[in-house]
C-alpha cells in the first residue's frame, strides 16, 4: 500500500478516464507550478491553457518509467506541463508523431556509432539527459535532470530541449528550422530564419570556439562552463555551449534560454528573439519571472 496516494490519482485517471480528458488536480497542478520558476508568473489565462494542454498531453501519450522508475503523479505531470509551453499559442499537433515519453532515473547510456577516415566503425555509450527521437519516435528524459532544470537559476531546461527538437523533426530531421504552419506563422520566411540563425550560429560558435577549451559533449556541463567564464571575468554566453555544436542544437538550446531565461538572448542575438517569439507566439521577456535570470545574466 506504500506510495499509494501518490500514485492513486494518475492510475485511476488510466484506467477510468482512458478516452476523456482527465482533470489534473488543482493542488497537484500548484504544487507541480511552483517548481517550475519560469511558469509561476503566466498570466492566469495562460496557465488554464496550459492546464488543459497537459491534460491532453496526459490523455494521448504513454509515459513510462525505465530502469526501475515508477511514474508518479507528480513526474507525469511536471513534464507535461514543460512539453505544453512550447506549444501554448500553437497546437499540439505538434506532437502527433510522439506516441511517449520514456523517462529513467537519471542520465541513460545510448549506443553511438561513427565510421573514421579509415572506414573503422567505432561504438560507444554515451550518458545522455535527454533525447529526441526521430520519425515518430518517443522523447526520452532523465529524471534527475528534468529536476536539474528546476533550479531557480538554471538556464538549461531539457524537457524544453528536447520538445523543440521534436517540433524541429516535423520535416524529418532536425536541422533548426522548424515548419512554419498555416494559421500560425503567416509572414515568416524559411529565407530569413535561415539567415538570421545561420548568422547567430556561426557569431556563437566563434564565441565558444575563442574560450580555447574543448566544446562541452554533455549539457550537464552547462553550469561549470558559466562560472568558469564568470571566474575568468569574461562576457558570459547567452547559452550554455551545447548550442556550438550544430544547427539543430542551436534551435533547441536557444529554445530553453527563451523560455527560462531569455534577457542574455534577447541581449546578444535579437533577432533570433525575435523570430522565436514570432513562431512560439510568446513574449516571456515580458513576464515578472524573468527578473531573477536577468539578474543572473548581468552579475
Ligand atoms: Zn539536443
Amino acid at each position: 500500500m506504500h506510495n499509494l496516494s501518490k500514485l492513486n490519482w494518475l492510475r485511476g485517471l488510466r484506467t477510468l478516464f482512458r478516452r476523456n480528458k482527465p482533470n489534473i488536480p488543482a493542488e497537484l497542478w500548484q504544487s507541480c507550478v511552483n517548481r517550475l520558476p519560469f511558469l509561476r508568473n503566466l498570466p492566469v489565462a495562460d496557465l488554464a491553457r496550459l492546464k488543459n494542454l497537459s491534460e491532453q498531453l496526459l490523455a494521448t501519450k504513454t509515459i513510462t518509467g525505465a530502469a526501475g522508475l515508477e511514474i508518479t503523479d507528480e513526474i507525469a505531470v511536471m513534464i507535461v506541463a514543460q512539453a505544453a509551453l512550447l506549444v501554448l499559442n500553437l497546437t499540439l499537433d505538434l506532437y502527433e508523431d510522439m506516441p511517449g515519453i520514456v523517462v529513467y532515473p537519471s542520465a541513460f547510456l545510448v549506443k553511438q556509432k561513427q565510421m573514421d577516415g579509415a572506414g573503422v566503425m567505432h561504438e560507444w555509450g554515451e550518458a545522455l539527459a535527454g533525447q529526441a527521437i526521430d520519425a515518430g519516435g518517443a522523447v526520452v528524459l532523465s529524471w534527475e535532470d528534468v529536476m536539474g532544470s528546476t533550479d531557480f537559476w538554471s538556464r538549461r531546461n531539457v524537457v524544453i530541449h528536447e520538445f523543440a527538437h521534436k517540433i524541429d523533426m516535423q520535416r524529418g530531421r532536425a536541422n533548426g528550422c522548424p515548419r512554419f504552419l498555416a494559421g500560425y506563422h503567416e509572414g515568416l520566411q524559411v529565407e530569413t530564419w535561415q539567415r538570421v540563425f545561420a548568422a547567430a550560429y556561426n557569431d556563437f560558435r566563434r564565441r565558444v570556439l575563442s574560450l580555447e577549451r574543448p566544446l562541452p559533449d554533455h549539457p550537464a556541463l552547462a553550469e561549470e562552463t558559466l562560472r568558469q567564464l564568470h571566474e575568468a571575468g569574461r562576457r558570459p554566453l547567452p547559452m550554455d555551449t551545447y548550442a556550438a555544436k550544430n544547427p539543430a542544437e542551436f534551435f533547441a538550446v536557444a529554445s530553453e534560454v527563451f523560455f527560462v531565461a531569455p534577457s542574455g538572448l534577447a541581449i546578444d542575438y535579437p533577432d533570433v528573439y525575435r523570430l522565436l517569439a514570432r513562431y512560439y507566439r510568446q513574449e516571456p521577456i515580458a513576464a515578472p519571472t524573468e527578473t531573477p535570470n536577468s539578474m543572473r545574466m548581468h552579475l
